[in-house]
Protein backbone atom coordinates (compact mmCIF):
# COMPACT_ATOMS: atom_id res chain seq x y z
CA UNK A 1 0.00 0.00 0.00
CA UNK A 2 1.63 3.47 -0.87
CA UNK A 3 -0.10 5.77 2.26
CA UNK A 4 -0.83 3.08 4.92
CA UNK A 5 -1.77 6.07 7.11
CA UNK A 6 -4.19 7.72 5.80
CA UNK A 7 -6.19 9.94 8.72
CA UNK A 8 -9.82 10.35 7.58
CA UNK A 9 -11.32 6.74 8.58
CA UNK A 10 -14.91 6.07 9.10
CA UNK A 11 -16.26 9.24 8.65
CA UNK A 12 -13.37 11.04 11.08
CA UNK A 13 -12.13 14.58 9.84
CA UNK A 14 -8.70 14.75 9.48
CA UNK A 15 -6.26 18.03 9.39
CA UNK A 16 -2.24 18.92 9.15
CA UNK A 17 -1.24 21.34 11.61
CA UNK A 18 1.68 23.20 9.94
CA UNK A 19 4.11 24.10 13.00
CA UNK A 20 5.71 27.52 11.28
CA UNK A 21 7.57 30.29 14.01
CA UNK A 22 5.30 28.55 16.71
CA UNK A 23 7.35 25.69 17.49
CA UNK A 24 5.32 25.30 21.08
CA UNK A 25 2.47 23.09 22.18
CA UNK A 26 1.40 25.49 24.91
CA UNK A 27 -0.18 28.90 24.55
CA UNK A 28 -0.68 28.00 20.62
CA UNK A 29 -3.99 29.35 19.58
CA UNK A 30 -4.11 27.57 15.95
CA UNK A 31 -3.24 23.99 17.69
CA UNK A 32 -5.54 24.41 20.15
CA UNK A 33 -8.23 24.65 17.48
CA UNK A 34 -7.23 21.66 15.24
CA UNK A 35 -7.13 19.37 18.13
CA UNK A 36 -10.49 20.78 19.08
CA UNK A 37 -11.84 20.21 15.44
CA UNK A 38 -10.02 17.29 14.07
CA UNK A 39 -10.41 13.69 14.90
CA UNK A 40 -6.77 13.05 13.35
CA UNK A 41 -4.16 15.49 13.68
CA UNK A 42 -1.21 15.13 11.40
CA UNK A 43 1.57 17.76 12.63
CA UNK A 44 3.91 18.90 10.40
CA UNK A 45 7.09 21.12 9.66
CA UNK A 46 8.57 22.08 6.66
CA UNK A 47 11.67 23.62 6.22
CA UNK A 48 11.68 25.67 3.49
CA UNK A 49 14.51 24.25 0.83
CA UNK A 50 13.97 28.28 -0.48
CA UNK A 51 16.18 29.07 2.93
CA UNK A 52 18.76 27.28 2.33
CA UNK A 53 19.77 28.86 -0.65
CA UNK A 54 21.82 31.93 -1.23
CA UNK A 55 20.17 35.33 -1.38
CA UNK A 56 21.06 38.19 -3.94
CA UNK A 57 24.09 39.10 -2.00
CA UNK A 58 25.62 36.17 -2.13
CA UNK A 59 24.69 34.95 1.37
CA UNK A 60 22.75 31.98 2.55
CA UNK A 61 19.42 33.33 3.89
CA UNK A 62 19.61 30.88 7.18
CA UNK A 63 23.07 30.48 8.50
CA UNK A 64 24.43 27.64 10.31
CA UNK A 65 24.02 29.07 13.68
CA UNK A 66 20.55 29.51 13.49
CA UNK A 67 19.85 26.32 11.80
CA UNK A 68 21.22 24.39 14.27
CA UNK A 69 19.12 26.07 16.90
CA UNK A 70 16.19 25.25 14.62
CA UNK A 71 16.59 21.80 14.57
CA UNK A 72 17.15 21.36 18.37
CA UNK A 73 14.12 23.31 18.74
CA UNK A 74 12.03 20.44 16.44
CA UNK A 75 13.62 17.75 17.97
CA UNK A 76 12.21 19.29 21.72
CA UNK A 77 8.98 19.92 19.88
CA UNK A 78 9.24 16.54 18.68
CA UNK A 79 9.69 14.87 22.32
CA UNK A 80 6.44 17.22 23.72
CA UNK A 81 4.43 15.84 20.90
CA UNK A 82 5.98 12.18 21.56
CA UNK A 83 4.17 12.84 25.41
CA UNK A 84 0.70 13.50 23.85
CA UNK A 85 1.01 10.76 21.97
CA UNK A 86 2.05 12.34 18.83
CA UNK A 87 4.40 12.56 16.43
CA UNK A 88 6.30 15.13 14.13
CA UNK A 89 6.10 14.82 10.25
CA UNK A 90 9.58 16.31 8.81
CA UNK A 91 9.91 17.25 5.23
CA UNK A 92 12.51 19.70 3.28
CA UNK A 93 11.00 21.44 0.54
CA UNK A 94 8.19 24.37 -0.69
CA UNK A 95 5.87 24.35 2.31
CA UNK A 96 3.01 25.29 -0.15
CA UNK A 97 3.58 22.52 -2.29
CA UNK A 98 4.37 19.70 0.26
CA UNK A 99 1.48 20.03 2.44
CA UNK A 100 -0.59 19.97 -0.20
CA UNK A 101 0.97 16.44 -1.25
CA UNK A 102 0.90 15.15 2.54
CA UNK A 103 -2.68 16.39 2.60
CA UNK A 104 -3.80 14.34 -0.33
CA UNK A 105 -1.57 11.35 1.04
CA UNK A 106 -3.31 11.18 4.27
CA UNK A 107 -6.65 12.15 3.30
CA UNK A 108 -6.53 15.81 5.08
CA UNK A 109 -9.48 17.94 4.49
CA UNK A 110 -7.65 21.51 6.01
CA UNK A 111 -4.65 22.94 7.03
CA UNK A 112 -4.38 24.65 10.59
CA UNK A 113 -1.61 26.77 11.05
CA UNK A 114 -0.38 30.23 13.11
CA UNK A 115 -0.66 33.22 10.47
CA UNK A 116 2.41 35.24 9.67
CA UNK A 117 2.90 38.47 8.87
CA UNK A 118 5.90 39.05 6.40
CA UNK A 119 5.55 38.84 2.53
CA UNK A 120 6.90 35.68 1.81
CA UNK A 121 5.03 33.89 4.47
CA UNK A 122 1.79 35.67 3.46
CA UNK A 123 2.47 34.23 0.02
CA UNK A 124 2.87 30.65 1.04
CA UNK A 125 -0.49 31.29 2.97
CA UNK A 126 -2.38 32.22 -0.50
CA UNK A 127 -0.63 29.82 -2.36
CA UNK A 128 -2.00 27.01 -0.41
CA UNK A 129 -4.98 28.55 0.70
CA UNK A 130 -6.07 28.04 -3.13
CA UNK A 131 -5.45 24.30 -2.99
CA UNK A 132 -6.73 23.54 -0.07
CA UNK A 133 -8.86 24.90 3.25
CA UNK A 134 -6.87 26.65 5.51
CA UNK A 135 -7.71 27.93 8.84
CA UNK A 136 -5.07 30.34 10.40
CA UNK A 137 -4.83 32.28 13.43
CA UNK A 138 -3.09 34.72 15.09
CA UNK A 139 -0.58 33.34 17.78
CA UNK A 140 2.79 35.58 17.27
CA UNK A 141 2.36 39.02 19.01
CA UNK A 142 1.37 40.46 22.83
CA UNK A 143 -1.44 42.11 21.80
CA UNK A 144 -3.86 40.14 19.55
CA UNK A 145 -4.36 41.97 17.01
CA UNK A 146 -8.59 41.79 17.73
CA UNK A 147 -7.78 43.64 20.39
CA UNK A 148 -5.79 46.30 19.58
CA UNK A 149 -7.55 50.27 19.32
CA UNK A 150 -6.71 50.87 16.20
CA UNK A 151 -6.94 48.47 12.69
CA UNK A 152 -3.88 47.64 11.29
CA UNK A 153 -4.45 50.23 7.96
CA UNK A 154 -4.32 53.28 10.82
CA UNK A 155 -1.23 52.00 13.05
CA UNK A 156 0.69 54.82 14.60
CA UNK A 157 3.55 55.36 12.80
CA UNK A 158 5.71 56.39 16.34
CA UNK A 159 6.22 53.47 18.60
CA UNK A 160 5.41 55.58 21.73
CA UNK A 161 1.64 56.68 20.12
CA UNK A 162 0.99 52.96 19.52
CA UNK A 163 2.64 51.96 22.78
CA UNK A 164 0.01 54.68 24.79
CA UNK A 165 -2.65 53.23 22.98
CA UNK A 166 -2.42 49.76 23.61
CA UNK A 167 -1.33 50.05 27.15
CA UNK A 168 -4.13 52.50 27.99
CA UNK A 169 -6.81 50.22 25.93
CA UNK A 170 -5.71 46.95 25.10
CA UNK A 171 -5.44 43.36 27.62
CA UNK A 172 -2.55 41.12 27.43
CA UNK A 173 -4.85 37.79 27.33
CA UNK A 174 -3.57 34.70 29.12
CA UNK A 175 -1.74 31.92 27.51
CA UNK A 176 -3.49 29.06 26.50
CA UNK A 177 -2.53 25.21 27.78
CA UNK A 178 -1.18 22.67 26.01
CA UNK A 179 -4.06 20.54 24.47
CA UNK A 180 -4.01 17.07 26.58
CA UNK A 181 -3.72 15.06 24.05
CA UNK A 182 -3.07 14.98 20.48
CA UNK A 183 -4.36 11.77 18.52
CA UNK A 184 -2.20 11.24 15.50
CA UNK A 185 -2.16 8.25 13.19
CA UNK A 186 0.50 5.87 13.51
CA UNK A 187 3.50 8.01 11.99
CA UNK A 188 6.57 6.58 10.31
CA UNK A 189 8.79 8.67 12.56
CA UNK A 190 10.64 10.79 10.39
CA UNK A 191 13.89 11.72 11.39
CA UNK A 192 15.81 15.00 11.38
CA UNK A 193 19.12 16.19 9.14
CA UNK A 194 22.08 17.14 11.11
CA UNK A 195 23.66 20.56 9.44
CA UNK A 196 26.32 18.45 7.37
CA UNK A 197 23.62 16.38 6.01
CA UNK A 198 22.45 19.59 3.94
CA UNK A 199 25.48 20.94 3.14
CA UNK A 200 26.54 22.84 6.05
CA UNK A 201 29.76 23.28 8.15
CA UNK A 202 29.22 24.08 11.57
CA UNK A 203 31.29 27.13 12.99
CA UNK A 204 33.32 26.10 16.42
CA UNK A 205 31.37 26.46 19.51
CA UNK A 206 33.11 30.33 21.43
CA UNK A 207 33.57 30.36 24.86
CA UNK A 208 33.40 33.95 24.87
CA UNK A 209 29.49 33.79 23.72
CA UNK A 210 26.89 35.51 25.74
CA UNK A 211 25.22 32.25 26.26
CA UNK A 212 25.32 29.31 24.82
CA UNK A 213 21.60 29.02 23.53
CA UNK A 214 19.91 25.30 23.49
CA UNK A 215 16.97 25.66 21.08
CA UNK A 216 13.76 24.31 22.23
CA UNK A 217 10.83 25.35 24.59
CA UNK A 218 12.45 23.32 27.89
CA UNK A 219 15.84 25.47 27.28
CA UNK A 220 13.71 28.75 26.89
CA UNK A 221 11.27 28.34 30.35
CA UNK A 222 14.27 27.15 32.24
CA UNK A 223 16.15 30.86 30.66
CA UNK A 224 12.76 32.42 32.00
CA UNK A 225 12.86 30.54 35.50
CA UNK A 226 16.85 31.07 35.49
CA UNK A 227 16.46 35.21 34.83
CA UNK A 228 13.50 35.62 36.93
CA UNK A 229 13.09 33.36 39.37
CA UNK A 230 16.55 32.27 40.59
CA UNK A 231 18.68 35.34 39.82
CA UNK A 232 16.05 37.51 40.16
CA UNK A 233 18.23 39.60 37.15
CA UNK A 234 14.73 40.99 36.12
CA UNK A 235 14.31 43.32 38.78
CA UNK A 236 17.76 45.21 37.59
CA UNK A 237 17.32 45.07 34.00
CA UNK A 238 16.30 48.60 32.82
CA UNK A 239 20.07 49.41 34.60
CA UNK A 240 21.28 46.39 32.86
CA UNK A 241 20.07 46.34 29.16
CA UNK A 242 22.26 48.71 27.81
CA UNK A 243 25.28 45.60 28.66
CA UNK A 244 27.28 44.18 25.99
CA UNK A 245 29.28 40.94 28.27
CA UNK A 246 27.54 37.78 29.11
CA UNK A 247 24.61 36.79 29.77
CA UNK A 248 22.73 38.40 32.53
CA UNK A 249 22.48 42.01 31.06
CA UNK A 250 19.25 41.07 28.97
CA UNK A 251 16.70 38.62 29.11
CA UNK A 252 18.17 36.45 26.20
CA UNK A 253 14.64 35.45 24.77
CA UNK A 254 14.90 36.49 21.29
CA UNK A 255 15.99 33.41 19.61
CA UNK A 256 13.38 31.33 21.58
CA UNK A 257 10.61 34.08 20.26
CA UNK A 258 11.58 34.45 17.04
CA UNK A 259 10.88 30.49 16.37
CA UNK A 260 8.26 30.45 18.89
CA UNK A 261 9.15 27.74 20.78
CA UNK A 262 8.66 30.87 24.07
CA UNK A 263 5.23 33.17 23.39
CA UNK A 264 5.47 36.53 24.58
CA UNK A 265 1.99 36.59 26.23
CA UNK A 266 3.84 33.59 28.35
CA UNK A 267 6.66 36.29 29.41
CA UNK A 268 4.50 38.97 29.89
CA UNK A 269 2.05 37.14 32.81
CA UNK A 270 5.49 35.68 34.44
CA UNK A 271 6.40 39.07 34.93
CA UNK A 272 3.18 39.76 36.35
CA UNK A 273 3.46 36.91 38.80
CA UNK A 274 6.88 38.06 39.48
CA UNK A 275 5.73 41.64 40.41
CA UNK A 276 3.08 40.01 42.03
CA UNK A 277 5.12 37.66 44.24
CA UNK A 278 8.72 39.34 44.41
CA UNK A 279 9.11 42.91 43.26
CA UNK A 280 7.61 45.52 40.60
CA UNK A 281 9.41 48.23 39.78
CA UNK A 282 10.92 50.11 36.56
CA UNK A 283 12.79 46.91 35.57
CA UNK A 284 10.45 44.67 35.28
CA UNK A 285 7.84 46.90 33.67
CA UNK A 286 10.52 47.98 30.84
CA UNK A 287 10.54 43.97 30.04
CA UNK A 288 6.85 44.32 29.05
CA UNK A 289 7.73 47.46 27.38
CA UNK A 290 10.48 45.86 24.88
CA UNK A 291 7.73 42.73 23.72
CA UNK A 292 5.85 45.94 22.51
CA UNK A 293 8.87 47.17 20.36
CA UNK A 294 8.47 43.51 19.18
CA UNK A 295 5.18 43.75 18.81
CA UNK A 296 5.32 47.05 17.02
CA UNK A 297 7.65 45.73 14.15
CA UNK A 298 5.06 43.21 13.81
CA UNK A 299 2.03 45.42 13.55
CA UNK A 300 4.69 47.40 11.07
CA UNK A 301 5.06 44.37 8.76
CA UNK A 302 1.41 43.32 8.53
CA UNK A 303 0.48 47.39 7.59
CA UNK A 304 3.11 47.94 4.95
CA UNK A 305 3.86 44.07 3.61
CA UNK A 306 6.51 43.84 1.31
CA UNK A 307 8.18 47.67 1.61
CA UNK A 308 9.96 46.96 4.75
CA UNK A 309 11.69 44.99 2.44
CA UNK A 310 12.40 47.75 -0.34
CA UNK A 311 15.22 50.09 -0.37
CA UNK A 312 13.08 52.87 0.37
CA UNK A 313 11.42 51.71 3.40
CA UNK A 314 8.16 52.61 4.27
CA UNK A 315 8.70 56.10 3.91
CA UNK A 316 9.88 55.68 0.00
CA UNK A 317 12.30 57.72 1.08
CA UNK A 318 15.41 57.05 -1.76
CA UNK A 319 18.67 57.39 -0.92
CA UNK A 320 22.36 56.71 -2.89
CA UNK A 321 24.03 54.14 -1.51
CA UNK A 322 27.19 53.17 -2.07
CA UNK A 323 28.42 49.34 -3.44
CA UNK A 324 31.56 48.59 -2.66
CA UNK A 325 32.22 44.61 -1.65
CA UNK A 326 35.22 45.38 -0.13
CA UNK A 327 34.38 47.78 2.40
CA UNK A 328 31.45 45.71 2.92
CA UNK A 329 33.12 42.61 4.11
CA UNK A 330 35.35 44.83 6.36
CA UNK A 331 32.19 45.26 7.89
CA UNK A 332 31.10 41.73 7.96
CA UNK A 333 34.10 40.64 9.32
CA UNK A 334 35.00 42.54 12.15
CA UNK A 335 38.16 44.51 10.23
CA UNK A 336 37.16 47.76 9.52
CA UNK A 337 39.42 49.62 12.20
CA UNK A 338 36.60 51.14 14.13
CA UNK A 339 37.16 48.68 17.53
CA UNK A 340 33.84 49.38 18.86
CA UNK A 341 32.19 48.18 15.68
CA UNK A 342 34.80 45.29 14.88
CA UNK A 343 34.17 43.93 18.33
CA UNK A 344 30.38 43.40 18.07
CA UNK A 345 30.86 42.31 14.20
CA UNK A 346 33.18 39.51 15.77
CA UNK A 347 30.77 38.53 18.59
CA UNK A 348 28.19 38.30 15.27
CA UNK A 349 30.52 36.31 13.33
CA UNK A 350 31.71 33.81 15.92
CA UNK A 351 28.08 33.10 18.07
CA UNK A 352 25.22 34.64 15.95
CA UNK A 353 24.35 36.83 18.80
CA UNK A 354 24.96 40.68 19.56
CA UNK A 355 23.21 42.74 21.83
CA UNK A 356 21.12 45.59 20.95
CA UNK A 357 23.19 48.27 21.77
CA UNK A 358 26.09 46.67 19.09
CA UNK A 359 23.14 46.18 16.49
CA UNK A 360 22.41 50.01 16.72
CA UNK A 361 25.96 51.27 16.55
CA UNK A 362 26.96 48.68 13.62
CA UNK A 363 23.81 49.13 11.63
CA UNK A 364 24.37 53.08 12.21
CA UNK A 365 27.85 52.69 10.51
CA UNK A 366 27.22 50.66 7.83
CA UNK A 367 24.47 53.03 6.95
CA UNK A 368 25.97 56.07 7.82
CA UNK A 369 29.90 55.89 7.75
CA UNK A 370 29.95 53.47 4.88
CA UNK A 371 26.88 54.53 3.15
CA UNK A 372 26.18 50.96 1.91
CA UNK A 373 22.83 50.03 1.26
CA UNK A 374 20.95 49.26 4.26
CA UNK A 375 18.99 45.88 2.81
CA UNK A 376 22.81 44.17 2.02
CA UNK A 377 23.47 44.99 6.32
CA UNK A 378 20.00 43.53 7.15
CA UNK A 379 20.79 40.45 4.88
CA UNK A 380 23.95 39.64 6.62
CA UNK A 381 22.05 39.66 9.69
CA UNK A 382 19.26 37.65 8.73
CA UNK A 383 21.97 34.83 7.47
CA UNK A 384 23.98 34.96 10.93
CA UNK A 385 21.61 35.90 13.72
CA UNK A 386 19.95 33.00 15.73
CA UNK A 387 17.32 35.59 16.29
CA UNK A 388 16.45 36.61 13.10
CA UNK A 389 12.66 37.71 12.74
CA UNK A 390 12.02 39.64 9.53
CA UNK A 391 9.82 42.12 11.15
CA UNK A 392 12.44 43.02 13.92
CA UNK A 393 15.15 42.85 11.82
CA UNK A 394 13.85 44.55 8.74
CA UNK A 395 12.31 47.06 11.37
CA UNK A 396 14.96 48.06 13.09
CA UNK A 397 17.16 47.98 10.11
CA UNK A 398 14.69 51.01 8.63
CA UNK A 399 14.80 52.76 11.76
CA UNK A 400 18.83 53.06 11.79
CA UNK A 401 18.58 53.71 7.90
CA UNK A 402 16.12 56.58 7.96
CA UNK A 403 13.56 55.19 5.83
CA UNK A 404 11.21 53.76 8.57
CA UNK A 405 9.22 54.81 11.58
CA UNK A 406 11.72 57.49 12.58
CA UNK A 407 12.44 59.29 9.39
CA UNK A 408 15.09 61.21 10.64
CA UNK A 409 18.72 60.12 10.22
CA UNK A 410 20.03 58.57 13.89
CA UNK A 411 23.46 58.92 13.58
CA UNK A 412 25.73 56.97 16.36
CA UNK A 413 28.91 58.39 17.51
CA UNK A 414 30.53 54.83 18.06
CA UNK A 415 33.58 56.50 19.48
CA UNK A 416 31.69 58.05 22.27
CA UNK A 417 29.31 54.99 22.22
CA UNK A 418 32.14 53.08 23.03
CA UNK A 419 33.01 55.36 25.76
CA UNK A 420 29.97 55.60 27.55
CA UNK A 421 29.05 51.38 27.34
CA UNK A 422 32.68 49.94 27.04
CA UNK A 423 33.95 52.79 29.38
CA UNK A 424 37.78 50.32 30.27
CA UNK A 425 37.47 48.57 26.92
CA UNK A 426 36.85 45.12 28.16
CA UNK A 427 34.27 44.19 25.92
CA UNK A 428 36.73 45.74 22.81
CA UNK A 429 39.44 43.42 24.16
CA UNK A 430 37.25 40.44 24.51
CA UNK A 431 36.77 39.91 20.93
CA UNK A 432 39.22 41.71 19.42
CA UNK A 433 42.35 40.83 21.64
CA UNK A 434 41.53 37.04 22.12
CA UNK A 435 40.88 36.14 18.33
CA UNK A 436 41.27 31.93 17.69
CA UNK A 437 42.12 32.90 14.34
CA UNK A 438 41.85 35.17 11.63
CA UNK A 439 38.28 36.39 11.02
CA UNK A 440 38.22 36.63 7.13
CA UNK A 441 38.90 33.11 6.46
CA UNK A 442 36.45 32.28 9.49
CA UNK A 443 33.53 33.93 7.53
CA UNK A 444 34.49 32.29 4.55
CA UNK A 445 34.90 29.09 5.55
CA UNK A 446 31.71 29.29 7.25
CA UNK A 447 29.53 31.93 5.62
CA UNK A 448 30.43 33.21 2.43
CA UNK A 449 32.89 31.37 0.89
CA UNK A 450 32.33 28.71 -1.95
CA UNK A 451 34.46 26.33 0.10
CA UNK A 452 30.69 25.64 1.99
CA UNK A 453 29.33 23.58 -0.81
CA UNK A 454 25.43 24.45 -0.88
CA UNK A 455 22.63 22.42 -2.05
P1 LIG B 1 16.02 42.11 25.79
O1 LIG B 1 16.70 43.42 25.92
O2 LIG B 1 16.04 41.22 26.95
O3 LIG B 1 14.54 42.42 25.34
C1 LIG B 1 13.47 41.48 25.57
C2 LIG B 1 12.77 41.17 24.26
O4 LIG B 1 12.17 42.36 23.76
C3 LIG B 1 13.69 40.70 23.16
O5 LIG B 1 13.93 39.30 23.25
C4 LIG B 1 12.92 41.08 21.91
O6 LIG B 1 11.93 40.13 21.60
C5 LIG B 1 12.22 42.37 22.32
N1 LIG B 1 12.98 43.53 21.86
C6 LIG B 1 13.91 44.24 22.54
N2 LIG B 1 14.36 45.27 21.78
C7 LIG B 1 13.74 45.18 20.59
C8 LIG B 1 13.78 45.93 19.39
N3 LIG B 1 14.56 47.01 19.22
N4 LIG B 1 13.02 45.52 18.34
C9 LIG B 1 12.22 44.45 18.44
N5 LIG B 1 12.12 43.70 19.57
C10 LIG B 1 12.87 44.07 20.63
N6 LIG B 1 15.50 41.27 17.43
C11 LIG B 1 15.09 40.06 17.05
O7 LIG B 1 14.44 39.35 17.83
N7 LIG B 1 15.38 39.58 15.80
C12 LIG B 1 16.09 40.31 14.89
O8 LIG B 1 16.30 39.85 13.77
C13 LIG B 1 16.56 41.59 15.29
N8 LIG B 1 17.32 42.35 14.45
C14 LIG B 1 17.73 43.60 14.87
C15 LIG B 1 18.48 44.39 13.98
C16 LIG B 1 18.92 45.65 14.36
C17 LIG B 1 19.69 46.51 13.40
C18 LIG B 1 18.62 46.14 15.65
C19 LIG B 1 19.06 47.50 16.10
C20 LIG B 1 17.87 45.37 16.53
C21 LIG B 1 17.42 44.10 16.15
N9 LIG B 1 16.66 43.29 17.03
C22 LIG B 1 16.22 42.06 16.61
C23 LIG B 1 16.17 43.82 18.32
C24 LIG B 1 17.06 43.57 19.56
O9 LIG B 1 18.37 43.96 19.30
C25 LIG B 1 17.03 42.11 20.03
O10 LIG B 1 15.69 41.67 20.14
C26 LIG B 1 17.69 41.95 21.39
O11 LIG B 1 19.01 42.43 21.35
C27 LIG B 1 17.68 40.48 21.78
O12 LIG B 1 18.29 40.28 23.04
P2 LIG B 1 17.42 39.98 24.32
O13 LIG B 1 16.42 38.93 24.06
O14 LIG B 1 18.36 39.77 25.44
O15 LIG B 1 16.65 41.38 24.49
Amino acid sequence: MLFPHRIKKGGMEGGIFWFRNDLRLRDNPALAEAVEQCDLLLPVYVLDERLLERDRWGFRRMGSYRLQFLLESLEDLREQLRDKGSALLFRIGKPEETLTALAEAYDCSAVFATKAYAYEELQQEKALSTKIKTVFRHGLTLIHPDDTPFNPERLPDVFTAFRKKVERYSEVRRPLDSPEKIITPDLPDTPLPCPESLGYRLPPQDERAALNFQGGAKAAQERLDHYFWNTHSISTYKETRNGLIGAAYSTKFSPWLADGSLSPRMIYHQVEAYEEEIKKNKSTYWVKFELLWRDFFKYVAMRYGRRIFLRGGIQKREKEWQDNPKQFERWATGTTGDRFVDANMRELLRTGFMSNRGRQNVASYLVHQLQEDWRKGAAWFESLLIDYDPASNYGNWMYQAGVGNDPRDRVFNTKKQADRYDPDGQYRDLWLEQEPGDPVEFADTYFLGNSEEVK
